[in-house]
C-alpha cells in the first residue's frame, strides 16, 4: 500500500522548515523592518527590494483559474529541474534508496540522482517507444521510492500508453512522476485530472515550452496535499523570483496568443515531417506529440556538423541507446524551418 509515511525520509519527516519573514507576518502593514531589506528601494525602475511570495499565491491562483487543480494541490518551482532535485531529496536516501528510469528519456532525472547519490535503475523503453512493464516490475525492490516518466517523450516525441502509467499507478507504493512539459502540443489528455484518483501522482509541467518562458524558470508539480507540503518544506524559501513571478503572472493572461503558438507550432510540425521524408538520409521521422521530432538518419553526425556549419543547431542523439543515428529537431518559426529545410537540401552537394 502506499503510505507517503513509508517514503519519506527520516530527516526531512522531522524537519522544521525555515520560517521566512513572509511566513511570520502575512498582511498589510506600514512599515515592514522585519526582513532586513534596503528600505529605500532598489536602483532600478522597477523595485525588488522586497523578498517575494514564498508560497506564490498569486501565480497559483491564476495557475488553479487555468488548470482547475486548488492552490493547494500545486508546487512552484524554479524550473521544474527544481521540482525533480526536491522529489530526490525530500524521498531518497543516499546511498540507500533507487528510483527507475525509463531510457531513452530527459536527462536530468539521472543527472539529479547522481547528485544526490541515489541509484538510477533504468529500464529501457521498447523499441517502439513504450514502456516494459515487466521489466519496471522485476526492478522495483522495497528501496524503490519513484518512477520517471516523461510523456510526451523527450527526446523520442512520442506519448506513453496511458493505461501503462495507470497499472504503475495502481501497482507501484513508491511515488510516480510524470513530466508534461509538452503535454500542450499533445492529442493526450493531461494525468492532471488523475490527482483526485492517485495519491502516488506527481505531474510536472513548465512555463518553458509552449508557453515561452523558459528564461524566467518557472515549473509546476501538482500532487497530493502531503506531497505538495513536503516539497514547499524542503524547497529553498524564496525559490522563485519576484521579476518571474510577476511576468509570469503577466504570460498567463494570454491564453489565446500561446494556443495560437501551438496551433502554429503544430501546423509546422507537419510541414517538417512531411517535407524531411522525402530526403534520401531519412531513415524514420517517429510520431511527435511534442515540439519537436526524432529523425532517425543514415549519417546523424555529418548532418549535425553540416548544420552547425551553416549555423543551424540541432540535437545529436546519435550515442543515446535506442536513438542511433537520431537528431531531436525542435519546430522553429516557418521562415527558421524554411532554412532549414533549403540548407537540408543541399547536403552532400
Ligand atoms: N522536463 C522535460 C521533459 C524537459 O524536456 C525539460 C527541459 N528541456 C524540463 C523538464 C525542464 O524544464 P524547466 O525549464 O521547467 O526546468
Amino acid at each position: 500500500m502506499y503510505n507517503i509515511n513509508n517514503l519519506l525520509r527520516e530527516n526531512i519527516k522531522k524537519l522544521t522548515p525555515y520560517s521566512s519573514a513572509r511566513d511570520e507576518y502575512q498582511g498589510e502593514a506600514n512599515v515592514f523592518l522585519d526582513a532586513n531589506e534596503n528600505a529605500f528601494g532598489s536602483p532600478l525602475a522597477q523595485q525588488f527590494n522586497r523578498y517575494p511570495d514564498p508560497l506564490q499565491y498569486e501565480l497559483k491562483k491564476r495557475i488553479t483559474e487555468i488548470k482547475g487543480v486548488p492552490p493547494r494541490n500545486i508546487f512552484i518551482g524554479n524550473g521544474s529541474d527544481e521540482a525533480i532535485d526536491i522529489l530526490f531529496r525530500s524521498f531518497c536516501n543516499p546511498g540507500v534508496d533507487n528510483v527507475i528510469l525509463v531510457p531513452p528519456t530527459y536527462g536530468m532525472y539521472e543527472v539529479s540522482a547522481n547528485i544526490n547519490d541515489i541509484e538510477a535503475r533504468k529500464v529501457l523503453l521498447t523499441e517502439d517507444y513504450q514502456l516494459n512493464l515487466e521489466g519496471i516490475a522485476e526492478a522495483i525492490d522495497e528501496r524503490t521510492k519513484l518512477i520517471f516518466i516523461c510523456s510526451p517523450n523527450n527526446p523520442t516525441g512520442n506519448s506513453i500508453n496511458r493505461e501503462d502509467i495507470e497499472t504503475l499507478l495502481a501497482n507501484f507504493n513508491g511515488i510516480v512522476v510524470v513530466d508534461e512539459a509538452y503535454i500542450n502540443f499533445s492529442r493526450q489528455k493531461s494525468f492532471i485530472q488523475e490527482l483526485t484518483e492517485y495519491a502516488n501522482l506527481v505531474v510536472m509541467q513548465t512555463l518553458s515550452k509552449a508557453w515561452g518562458l523558459a528564461g524566467l524558470r518557472v515549473g509546476m508539480a501538482f500532487a497530493s496535499e502531503e506531497i505538495i507540503r513536503v516539497m514547499n518544506k524542503v524547497k529553498p524559501p524564496y525559490n522563485v523570483n519576484e521579476s518571474s513571478q510577476q511576468l509570469a503572472l503577466e504570460a498567463l493572461a494570454n491564453v489565446a496568443q500561446v494556443n495560437n503558438w501551438i496551433k502554429e507550432t503544430l501546423t509546422q510540425r507537419d510541414r517538417l515531417v512531411l517535407a524531411l521524408k522525402e530526403f534520401d538520409f531519412v531513415v524514420d521521422i517517429y510520431p511527435s506529440d511534442a515540439n519537436f521530432i526524432l529523425v532517425k538518419t543514415t549519417d546523424a553526425n555529418g548532418i549535425y556538423d553540416y548544420l552547425v556549419s551553416k549555423g543551424i543547431i540541432v540535437r545529436n542523439r546519435s550515442k543515446v541507446e535506442l536513438c542511433e543515428g537520431s537528431l531531436r529537431i525542435t519546430v522553429g518559426t516557418p521562415e527558421e524551418n524554411t532554412v532549414l529545410l533549403d540548407t537540408l537540401n543541399n547536403f552532400g552537394n
